[in-house]
């Protein structure tokens, strides 16, 4: 069960921004101290629910001041999943040279202990689900093409 609060969500009208809290002076503190700015928040409304409602909420808001585009506001506060999935992509097709680097990087700086994982498995012992003939993993492809194997009847 989600912790229920009161949030008050805001708008600051010098910058529409679009923010949510449950401390209305503090935040109002912390916006005055970052932007330098007078900063008046104006309570669009409070609601008492969890984060996550609270999340929609303001995206609700953003969407009407349209403050990601034209206000304060970076990021959405609310998407749903399809947008998330939207945007990994979009992500990866942007950064696909930053991954790979960043995979290869990972791979030469781990390869002796990657490669000793791959090694433990293919070595590793296991039973073949079809006539229960122990082997390493290694050795099961080959092993299921046997005649042994491909005739074995359980008795
Ligand atoms: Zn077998």
């Amino acid at each position: 069960m989600e912790n229920l609060k009161k949030y008050y969500i805001y708008r600051i009208p010098q910058i529409n921004y679009i923010g949510s809290t449950s401390d209305i002076k503090r935040r109002k503190a912390q916006h005055k101290l970052k932007r330098k700015i007078k900063c008046d928040l104006n309570i669009l409304c409070a609601v008492f629910v969890g984060d996550k409602v609270r999340r929609v909420i303001e995206q609700k808001y953003i969407n009407i001041y349209d403050s990601i585009n034209q206000g304060a506001n970076k990021l959405k506060s609310y998407i749903t999943t399809e947008e998330k999935i939207k945007q990994k992509k979009i992500y990866v097709e942007k950064n696909k040279k930053k991954i790979v680097a960043v995979l290869r990087k990972y791979y030469l700086k781990n390869k002796h202990k990657i490669l000793e994982n791959k090694r433990a498995y293919w070595r590793e012992k296991i039973n073949c689900n079809n006539c229960g003939l122990e082997m390493c993993r290694d050795s099961i492809y080959k092993h299921k093409k046997t005649f042994r194997c491909k005739n074995y009847v359980a008795v």
